[in-house]
């Protein structure tokens, strides 16, 4: 029999396996994986169903979280089951809004990094078996487990936070923020992170009382007085000399794994599928990266020349931003992925200082901030591009076609390396000649030369 499954939530919402997300190219299942390492084999089957049910593509959230992306309501109970079955489904749709637990990726393969994988399984299970919590915490109500070592998980934003001291077995206990953001609190052993966690969030529940939708809002309007009183922490050490996370520390090879990014923070699950066979198993990272566990620089050299992935922090496909487009999304208009790609081959000084923004349709799901330059695709599968805009903002040239946009860019690329000045990004390059209008012009003169 069939697992029920409830109604999808809309765009904006938490999802999950249990309650998928509707989005542009359907439904979007959010796998939650507890202390984020995957076996080889359970890679593999989840890229067959993301084959079967789904439109073949797999994507990683900024939570370390497995999406599989394009499936049907039709398809949608067979799926469930079939992850049901390989456990990675948990009973109750309302528990699983509120396992956000996201620890070091690292644990276990850098001996530097403390051990918190267990302790993220250990929160993961105590807050499924928490009910009084399940309603009452924000669906995005976040906790970090930060082991430390070489890849600290010290980007990562969350209401609640665990930051391993090193060399001392203790946590600096923090609230709201990202390493150097948050909100220190005191000092906790290993043992207690998980009565600490749960004992924030509860006290986070009575005193927002329904008013501050985060940690980080009851804390900037109360201050941390009433949260102090309700943990027993040591205090803070004076130096706590916590280190901050370099993509260089993450991407290719290392001693314990080798670092692969994808561009666009997505992949196909043909090529999911092939690395999962060379590793025992991946971590997933909220850098829109997976770790493949023992690794080595043999590794690299089998991905280098496929220029699938992205393996160093040079690689300019970081900086760009592209929707999956036509034939995943039935809005798109064009492909959007394989024209940003030919973008980056011809703008690597832009996006190292910039980010490049190609939308299939004005919506601009993939980044609805401004960018650099983005490209809006129009009805007839053409482009508008824009400087400083967002998808679908002001544009300086308008149904310009996929070749002509590529040659503005690349006649951009040319401006800014041609006029700026010491250590000018492009962006500051086009306010100072004057702005968009402007810049446009020179661009045009550039191609005309
Ligand atoms: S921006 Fe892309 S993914 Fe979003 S609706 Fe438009 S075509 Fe679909």
């Amino acid at each position: 029999m069939s697992t029920p499954i409830n109604p999808p939530r809309v765009r904006g919402a938490c999802p999950g396996a249990l309650v998928p997300m509707a989005v542009a190219d359907g439904l979007l299942v959010r796998l939650r994986i507890p202390g984020g390492r995957l076996p080889g084999p359970m890679v593999a089957a989840i890229c067959g169903l993301a084959e079967r049910y789904g439109n073949g593509l797999v994507d990683l959230s900024q939570r370390a979280n497995l999406q599989i992306r394009g499936v049907t309501e039709a398809a949608l109970p067979a799926l469930t089951d079939a992850l049901r079955e390989l456990g990675l489904v948990n009973g109750e749709p309302a528990a699983e809004r509120v396992r956000n637990v996201l620890c070091s990726p690292t644990c276990g393969l850098d001996p530097a990094c403390a051990p918190v994988r267990p302790l993220a399984q250990a929160l993961d299970a105590a807050l499924a078996d928490s009910p009084d919590l399940w309603a009452a915490l924000p669906a995005k109500f976040s906790f970090v487990l930060n082991g430390g070592g070489q890849a600290p998980l010290a980007d990562t934003v969350a209401d609640v936070r665990f930051d391993a001291l090193p060399g001392t077995g203790l946590f600096r206990v923090a609230v709201g923020g990202d390493q150097p953001g948050a909100t220190p609190l005191g000092v906790c052993t290993a043992d207690a992170v998980v009565n600490t966690a749960l004992t924030l969030a509860r006290a986070y529940v009575r005193l927002s009382n329904g008013r501050y939708r985060r940690l980080a809002a009851l804390v900037a309007a109360e201050g941390t007085a009433g949260l102090a009183t309700r943990v027993a922490l040591a205090p803070m050490p004076l130096d706590t000399g916590l280190p901050g996370l370099r993509l260089e520390q993450v991407l290719g090879a290392h001693a314990g794994w080798v670092g692969l990014g994808f561009p666009f923070g997505g992949m196909s699950v043909q090529w999911l599928a092939l690395v999962a066979h060379m590793t025992p198993a991946l971590r997933l990272t909220p850098w829109r990266t997976v770790l493949l566990e023992g690794g080595g620089s043999d590794l690299v050299e089998i991905f280098q020349p496929t220029g699938l992935f992205i393996l160093a922090p040079e690689d300019p496909r970081l900086a760009l931003s592209a929707c999956s487009g036509r034939g995943a999304c039935d809005s798109g208009l064009t492909d959007a992925r394989g024209d940003a790609l030919a973008l980056a081959r011809v703008a690597p000084r832009l996006l190292a200082r910039g980010h490049i923004h190609v939308s299939a349709c004005a919506k601009g799901c993939a980044h609805p901030a401004s960018a650099l330059v983005t490209l809006t695709a129009r009805g007839d599968q053409a482009y508008d591009v824009s400087l400083l805009a967002p998808a679908g903002g002001a544009a300086q040239w308008r149904g310009v076609t996929a070749a002509r946009a590529t040659s503005l860019v690349a006649a951009l690329e040319a401006v800014y390396t041609h006029r700026m000045r010491a250590d000018e990004d492009p962006a500051a390059l086009i306010t100072r000649l004057g702005g968009p209008a402007e810049v446009a012009a020179l661009v045009e003169a550039t191609i005309v030369a």
